[in-house]
């Protein structure tokens, strides 16, 4: 294996990588970072940041060149996560969610459906979102009751879902829906169905009001006798739920990645207020127990990163323990954020409760990581059963 990039645990990084990384945290730090409070403040999509990542490519990261896009590997995609999600976990949610919705179009659409969607998801012309949660199936996918009934050529769908982000303004929704209610395993009682937005009987029912990720809009979402051709079904009938745990190995890498950037993000602010702030006559970056503060939240962030970074060339690689990857990957980048970010407000004292420093933000941010795409105890259970199954 030739690497040029310099050493990273065991993981080396491309020239390519270091290239697109570098062009990434620059468009951060310039056009975004300096968004990222009236973002959060706001509470509305940032249009002008999905324009920009669109003019930069940063869309065409995940897709394929005869698609218009970059053809790059998860690792380059989780950089660009983490260098946006350090500067505004808002912004790194916009690619991240892009790449959640199109992962069940990558893995299991045919050839004809790739090509009528992913060019738009890939220019990001149009958004995509991916809505697997109702009100009553939240870690339990089995509780779904959102149905499919066929009828001639369309399925007609009825039902609801809950917490589907950018559903409200995502030109297409990946609806998991139960198409087989009698299959003997709950597991084979789902399909995967595409639906376009503009369909009559899709309604955006409402939208969630967030301790963060507050630019990224969360809808609840009510289906009645929605039309959709059996032309837009993903995969088979009764595959539905694969295809959603298929996806979830390639995407949890997505949010521990915005986890390592939120902690990422906290552990400079905090370094440079260190250095500016005094207090008995001398910065208190000077003080013992402040430096322990610092240097546990730059080893832990560093130690999750290089995890992440294994845990997406495992993946890509195609291991076959990929959930366990991820689910490791997501549980301790979502601690680190957590932790990191909660010291970050300590470092800060007063000033770090208040919205005049971006780490109070973090802190709300960082939380989120935690729940989405599988609450931290889901993780723990996949990485324990891996481990079991295996002794
Ligand atoms: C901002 C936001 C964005 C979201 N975006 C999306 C999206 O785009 N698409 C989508 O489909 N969903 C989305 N979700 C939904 C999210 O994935 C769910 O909220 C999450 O999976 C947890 O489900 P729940 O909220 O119903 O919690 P519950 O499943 O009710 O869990 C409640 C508590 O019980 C624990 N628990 C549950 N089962 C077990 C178990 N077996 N063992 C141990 N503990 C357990 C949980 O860890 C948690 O602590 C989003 C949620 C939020 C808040």
């Amino acid at each position: 294996m030739t690497h040029n990039g310099p050493v990273l645990g065991s993981t080396r990084l491309t020239e390519e990588q270091l290239l697109l990384r570098e062009a990434v945290r620059v468009l951060a730090d310039e056009r975004v970072a300096p968004r990222a409070a009236a973002i959060d403040r706001e509470g509305t999509f940032p249009e002008d940041i999905r324009q920009l990542l669109a003019e930069h490519d940063v869309f065409a990261i995940p897709f394929a060149e005869r698609h218009g896009g970059l053809g790059a590997d998860l690792l380059t995609l989780i950089l660009a996560i983490e260098q946006l999600s350090r500067a505004c976990a808002t912004t790194g949610l916009i690619l991240a969610v892009q790449s959640l919705g199109a992962i069940p179009i990558q893995i299991a659409g045919t050839e004809e459906q790739q090509d009528r969607w992913l060019p738009g998801l890939a220019s990001g012309e149009k958004l995509i979102a991916f809505a697997l949660t109702e009100p009553d199936a939240g870690s339990d996918p089995s509780g779904i009751r959102t149905r499919a009934v066929r009828d001639g050529d369309d399925y007609v769908i009825d039902g609801g879902k809950r917490f589907i982000s950018h559903a409200s303004i995502a030109d297409y929704v990946v609806v998991f829906a139960v198409t087989n209610p009698e299959a003997p395993k709950p597991s084979r009682r789902l399909s995967a169905i595409l639906v376009e937005t503009d369909r009559p009987g899709f309604k955006v029912a409402r939208t969630e009001h967030k301790m963060g990720v507050r630019g990224s809009p969360t809808a609840e979402l009510a289906f009645d006798r929605l039309r959709v051709p059996v032309a837009n079904r993903l995969g088979e009938e009764g595959q539905g739920f694969a295809i959603a745990m298929q996806t979830f190995e390639r995407s949890r890498p997505g949010i521990a990645a915005q986890a390592v950037g939120i902690a990422q993000g906290a552990v400079e602010a905090a370094a440079a207020y260190a250095n500016q702030r005094k207090q008995f006559g001398r910065p208190i970056g000077e003080l013992q127990m402040i430096q322990a503060l610092l240097a546990d939240m730059d080893a832990s962030t560093e130690a999750a990163r290089h995890l992440l970074y294994t845990a997406c060339e495992e993946i890509e690689a195609g291991t076959a323990d990929a959930a366990r990857w991820a689910a490791i990957a997501k549980l301790v980048a979502g601690d680190t954020a957590m932790r990191v970010t909660t010291d970050a407000v300590q470092v800060f004292g007063g000033y770090g409760y208040i919205d005049e420093y971006p780490v109070e933000r973090m802190m709300r941010d960082a939380k989120i990581t935690q729940l989405y795409e599988g609450t931290q105890q889901i993780q723990r259970l996949i990485v324990a059963r891996s481990l079991l199954s295996r002794s």
